[in-house]
């Protein structure tokens, strides 16, 4: 095995410690909870390179990082199967009320008659941004039978050959018993869910959110469930992590999950390979 470098790990850093300990690195390796500052980017003195180990480089000052010559890599493919593995997983808890049924049969109760579920087969997925994860999470659901619905800027003829039908914003949210989103942050994704995208869903719908907090109003989910104005939620981001929102937690219709998206042997051997090769790169660059 070829040694690339000595590695300093420091997990879950303020930007203040980061900056005094990023001056020596040549290459800094995040996930998505530390933020990359313009401040921690000057700091870094040495640094040629930041690595996001995962996808979705929104923690990144990339325009910063940019302007000094420092290269901003991911590992785009490696987390795909994972999540879409994952919004799978919590459509079926969501419609075989899995995570209840377990709950009251650990404490000793086998009340089989109240958790009578629902199939996938033939309801409406919506998938917002039809990508990586949204194109594999479409593919898995053709698979269970499901009608998908997808809205996307790219792909459309790729996916529709696929058997995936476009449509706009408002029409997906009207007619899909599932709406998942799989957009990156960026300015125009944030809280592109809110009182009114959510007031077009059906009563009946559930919202599945893999992809980052800020795309969704918090609040506006809160009181749309709360109101029965949708059904329910399947959530692995929040607005905050680890979210403090007790309120939208609680309630007995959301199923949440503390960001596992990624989290797989598989999805994180991927990533450590396809950084160490960039890693790898930029030596031998170096060297020329
Ligand atoms: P991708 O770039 O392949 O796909 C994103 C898609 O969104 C693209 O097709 C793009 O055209 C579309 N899009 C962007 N802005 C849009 C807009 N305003 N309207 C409609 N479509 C728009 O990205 P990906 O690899 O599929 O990842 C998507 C996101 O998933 C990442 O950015 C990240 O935030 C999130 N993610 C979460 C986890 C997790 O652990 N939960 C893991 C990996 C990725």
């Amino acid at each position: 095995m070829e040694k690339l470098g000595e590695v300093v790990v420091k997990p879950r850093l303020p930007e203040e410690e980061l900056c005094r300990e990023i001056g020596d690195c040549e290459v800094l390796i995040v996930r998505s909870s530390t933020r990359v500052t313009r401040r921690v980017i000057e700091a870094g003195k040495k640094l040629k390179m930041i690595a996001r180990a995962g996808v979705g480089i929104d923690n990144i000052d990339v325009k910063a990082a940019e302007e000094r010559g420092i290269k901003v890599v991911y590992a785009p493919e490696a987390s795909k199967t994972a999540v879409a593995e994952l919004v799978l997983g919590l459509m079926l808890c969501w419609a075989r009320k899995i995570p209840q049924a377990y709950r009251e049969l650990k404490e000793g109760r086998w009340e089989k008659e109240k958790f009578v579920g629902t199939e996938l087969k033939g309801k409406t997925l919506g998938v917002v941004g039809v990508g990586r994860i949204g194109g594999e999470v479409a593919l898995k659901a053709l698979a269970f039978g499901m009608r998908v619905l997808g809205y996307d800027l790219v792909r459309r003829e790729e996916m529709e050959r696929e058997g995936v039908k476009y449509v706009d914003l408002p029409t997906l949210l009207r007619e899909s018993d599932f709406v998942t989103l799989h957009v990156p942050l960026t300015p125009q994704t944030e809280r592109m869910i809110g009182e009114r995208e959510l007031s077009l869903m059906k009563p009946t719908a559930v919202l599945v959110n893999t992809s980052r907090g800020r795309i969704v109003d918090e609040r506006a989910l809160l009181k749309a469930l709360r109101e029965g104005r949708i059904a329910g939620a399947c959530l692995d981001v929040f607005e905050e992590e680890p979210t403090k929102n007790l309120e939208l937690l609680s309630l007995p219709q959301v199923i949440p999950t503390p960001h596992l998206g990624a989290s797989t042997i598989e999805s994180q051997r991927n990533i450590s390979l396809i950084l160490a090769e960039k890693i790898r790169e930029l030596k031998e660059e170096g060297k020329g």
